[in-house]
């Protein structure tokens, strides 16, 4: 019994044992395997702040870029170089205020993505920063002048202005003629014409070296544009483009709708020697005292009998005794030519009249009012021309007049004469 009892005693003891043992093994394998796990969790970069954070002496007291302000172009890179004070060490991390403008990477290049600006800033471990002002301007792409030539008279002068694109790429220019006795430029662009003849002025971007170039031309005739309104009729319309065909001389028709029918052979005519077609309403009413419909319907009317006789709508407008308002601009869909010189030919009906109206009042660039409903006015602006021409004018349209001077005509604008 006695044998048999501590052989129970030693099982058990021996039993516990084993249980402890294993135990004790089970928790290492636990505690080994759960410590591992931990540290993969970790990233790199917390282990790294970890092992710097132990070592506080090694922390930056400054971080310093090298500028602080830095123009870059659209698209470019830039690397920001950065100084951190002596003996000193941190991880840095990268961000931009305005990532429309200019972002960043974790190595500090900054991509320019759009015109304007951005603060770029580098923040240390211990919260040291540095920033750096990121100014974004556009591709200096092309310059351009707005024409490529200009026909002036000796002793004008007049400014060139360059056109960047994209709009706001300015650049500094500088300035050169091909002939400084014909035309002379100065450092601000202003052209001025010294004699007859030709000369090509250059522009040139400083930085870019983009160049525009513009011819001069330097004459002394003198342009002036007759305008004959309240027509067709067909015998002084006819007696008319006889005696400008004889001149070499070409004016501007502003026709009254009404006035079109059985006269498209006219307008033919005149389209074919070199007339500009413009219109004058339907009825020569006073259009500022009609509808809106009405006014739409006097403009579009004598639109379609012009385009009908022609192939090609009015070039220019005239309203009936120049009374117009913002409907009137509006519905044009043409430049609206008002004048310079009134002959009040219909007044006088009087040849010489109208002869000496048109000589006394000419200049270059004038824009003279005259009626082809009467014999008179015809008459005299034949024998004025005649007169003119021997002192150096030419007779053209009003869009010629504004192309050879240099202006644009813009739709619903009020012209009253050339600059
Ligand atoms: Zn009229």
């Amino acid at each position: 019994m006695k044998n048999n009892f501590f052989n129970y005693i030693t099982i058990i003891i021996a039993f516990v044992f084993a249980i402890l043992i294993g135990i004790s093994f089970a928790q290492k394998i636990h505690f080994a395997s759960s410590s591992d796990s931990y540290a993969e969790k970790l990233s790199t970069k917390q282990m790294d702040a970890i092992s710097i954070t132990t070592k506080k002496e090694n922390l930056p007291k400054y971080i310093k870029f090298n500028v602080t302000k830095k123009t870059v172009t659209i698209g470019s890179n830039y690397t920001v170089r950065y100084k951190l004070s002596e003996n000193s060490d941190s991880k840095i991390t990268w961000y931009s205020n305005n990532s429309d403008v200019a972002v960043v990477n974790d190595k500090g290049t900054i991509t320019a993505k759009g015109v304007g600006s951005a603060t770029i800033i580098a923040k240390t471990l211990n919260n040291k920063k540095a920033k750096i002002e990121i100014t974004v301007k556009p591709k200096n792409k092309t310059i351009t002048f707005a024409r490529t030539s200009y026909t002036i008279n000796k002793g004008d002068s007049f400014t060139l202005n360059v056109s960047y694109t994209p709009a706001n790429s300015y650049e500094k220019i500088s300035w050169s003629t091909s002939n400084q006795k014909v035309v002379k430029v100065n450092k601000k662009g202003v052209v001025t014409a010294l004699k007859n003849g030709e000369a090509t002025i250059t522009a040139t971007t400083s930085k870019g070296k983009k160049t525009a170039t513009c011819k001069i031309i330097v004459n002394n005739t003198k342009y002036i544009a007759l305008t004959f309104d309240d027509g067709p009729v067909r015998t002084n319309t006819t007696k008319l483009l006889d005696g400008l065909k004889k001149q070499k001389a070409y004016v501007t028709f502003f026709m009254v709708g009404y006035n079109i029918p059985g006269n498209e052979d006219l307008l033919k005519r005149m389209k074919k020697e070199g007339h500009e077609l413009g219109s004058h309403s339907y009825s020569h009413s006073k259009l500022t005292t009609l509808s809106n419909n009405e006014i739409v319907n006097q403009i579009t009317q004598t639109n379609s009998l012009i385009r009908n006789a022609v192939g090609s709508y009015a070039t220019v407008f005239r309203p009936p005794y120049g009374s117009y308002n913002d409907m009137v601009l509006y519905v044009a869909n043409a430049p609206i030519i008002l004048w310079s010189v009134d002959t009040l030919d219909w007044k006088y009906k009087n040849k010489k009249y109208v002869k000496k109206q048109i000589v006394d009042n000419a200049y270059d660039g004038a824009i003279i009012l005259l009626h082809d409903l009467h014999a008179t006015s015809v008459d005299g602006a034949i024998a004025a021309i005649k007169t003119l021409k021997k002192q150096g004018y030419e007779f053209v349209t009003v869009s010629e007049l504004f192309e050879i001077k240099g202006m644009d005509l813009t739709n619903g604008n009020v012209y009253r004469y050339r600059n």
